[in-house]
């Protein structure tokens, strides 16, 4: 019977009453066999995770100073270990580590030992094998090796029945500890799913999962019960953060699915991610909304611009020479008008833009409109549904929201608005008003 791969974030790992609960959720299903885990994370809003805490060790001992977290992470660590009552010479294992960070000085192996020693502890506490990272997930350099670590974790894996193993590092030729990007035990968790062929991969956070609007701009808003990997990535891309959107590849070409769950609500349905949806969950629906702040709106027209061979390609060489990412272009008739966000066009670079453009191109007019928001309304099949279209307009009506562009994405994953920054919280509201709770439009 296929395995499922569990992993559990910061918060679940966060201390030894977290830790009690997660092996309680991984004993209630026997196909919870590899389990993978964070460092331990924040307890409450005034704590500091532990990797954060490592990074401060890390600079210290590279500029050689006292690290003085070291401290904090060793009194964390032996509570947690004597509150699980566990028979394991933490203090003299922190020491080790200790030694060992201050001979290597190496960042990747100081700020992993978290991920380590989290993995060493609930192996104990479960009675699960350990298994070193180092030896699971392969790099070639610093980069990720996927075949490598396929076949690496295939193999060792499948020799334990139940198994532990730290997120967010692994090692290179060299056997040198090597890191992931922050947050990357999602990734490492994704690796193992694939590397075993897991029938489902768990991730467990601390919320109940994807939401289909930020809670800070919309007042409660509904969870997404399922949704596309492709769809996670567009909402992920605009902002919307659960879990790390690049973890997904692996996972999609095996069609294996990510479950989103909450290790404080065990219960709860959490969120569905699939490759492709399974037939009773196919519909032309809405997943999320989100959007991202900040964006400029760079217009340039010219006569005949539209007759002209090669003039569009000609402003977005002259953007990719200046290093700027053009987020959409959106045009008419004689118009190429271009979304590009505000960082892009910081020091200098909207004038040397203005300045490119102008003396290139030669173009009638060239207009900077700052402050546009771009909202994305994500979901599947939205063209299929005629009323989709009706009920942007009768949301961006009703609140009173005016309208700066329009994208009706061809291939009906998303649909594209560009509202004022003063605008941006009532047009999601309203947005979510009318394809979340009904709206008028039905
Ligand atoms: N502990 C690492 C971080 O804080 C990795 C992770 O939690 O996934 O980034």
């Amino acid at each position: 019977m296929k395995a499922i791969v569990a992993k559990f974030g910061g918060t679940s790992m966060a201390s030894a009453t977290t830790i009690k609960q997660v092996a309680k959720i991984i004993k209630q299903d026997p196909l919870r066999k590899f389990i993978v885990v964070s460092a331990p994370g924040k307890r409450d809003d005034k704590d500091i995770k532990v990797t954060d805490l490592l990074y401060q060790v890390a600079k210290d001992i590279q500029q050689g100073k006292d690290p003085v977290a070291f401290k904090t992470i060793r009194e964390r660590f032996v509570e947690i270990t004597e509150e699980l009552k566990l028979d394991l010479p933490i203090k003299s294992i922190l020491q080790d580590i200790l030694q060992k960070m201050k001979i290597s000085k190496s960042l990747p192996y100081i700020v992993s030992r978290g991920e380590y020693l989290s993995a060493l502890i609930l192996s104990n506490y479960l009675d699960f094998a350990f298994l070193d990272a180092a030896d699971v997930v392969r790099f070639k350099g610093n980069q990720l090796n996927r075949p490598k670590t396929r076949n690496d974790a295939g193999l060792l894996l499948k020799k334990h029945p139940y198994v532990v193993v730290g997120g967010f590092y692994g090692s290179d030729e060299q056997d040198q500890i090597q890191i992931l990007p922050r947050g990357g035990s999602d990734i490492s968790g994704a690796l193992i799913a694939d590397a075993v062929n897991a029938k489902l991969y768990e991730n467990w956070t601390d919320v109940d999962g994807f939401l289909t609007c930020d809670p800070r701009i919309v007042e409660k808003p509904q969870r997404i019960e399922a949704l596309t990997y492709r769809e996670l990535r567009v909402l992920s891309f605009m902002g919307a953060s659960v879990i790390q959107a690049e973890t997904m590849f692996p996972l999609i070409k095996k069609g294996i699915p990510t479950q989103i769950k909450n290790t404080f609500n065990p219960t709860g349905e959490g969120t569905m991610i699939y490759s492709k949806l399974p037939p009773d969950r196919y519909q032309s629906t809405i997943t999320g909304i989100t959007g991202v702040k900040g964006f400029n709106l760079v217009v340039v027209e010219k006569e005949m611009m539209s007759e002209t061979l090669g003039f569009d390609r000609k402003i977005l060489r002259i953007c990719e020479k200046l290093g700027i990412n053009v987020e959409h272009f959106p045009s008419g008739t004689d118009t190429f008008s271009m979304m590009i966000e505000s960082k892009y066009l910081q020091e200098g670079k909207k004038e040397a833009l203005i300045a490119k453009l102008k003396k290139d191109l030669r173009p009638d007019v060239v207009e900077v409109t700052e402050g546009i928001s771009l909202i994305y309304v994500v979901g599947r099949n939205l063209l299929q549904n005629k009323m989709n279209i009706l009920k942007v307009f009768s949301a961006l009506v009703n609140g009173n929201v005016n309208l700066k562009m329009i994208d009706y994405g061809s291939n009906g994953l998303h649909l594209v608005i560009g509202v004022e920054d003063i605008d941006y919280k009532f047009a999601i509201n309203a947005l979510y008003n009318e394809f979340v709770l009904g709206g008028t439009t039905k």
